[in-house]
């Protein structure tokens, strides 16, 4: 299977448009707002504030 370069540019523009929504979501309680952010390069999660204040508050 071969995909030629306007196809390829066009799936990674969606996948990154994918993403981009995902990494406002709190993978908690699912709230999206100005709060949620994701943290870290390799184990990544995306929290809320209220979220993430239990998450590192530990
Ligand atoms: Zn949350």
């Amino acid at each position: 299977m071969s995909i030629n370069d306007d196809n390829r540019e066009r799936v990674d523009k969606l996948v990154d448009a994918a993403e981009a929504e995902a990494y406002t979501i709190c993978e908690v309680c699912g709230v999206s707002d100005s709060t949620v952010i994701t943290i870290g390069p390799y184990r990544v999660n995306t929290l809320c504030a209220e979220h993430r204040e239990k998450r590192t508050g530990s």
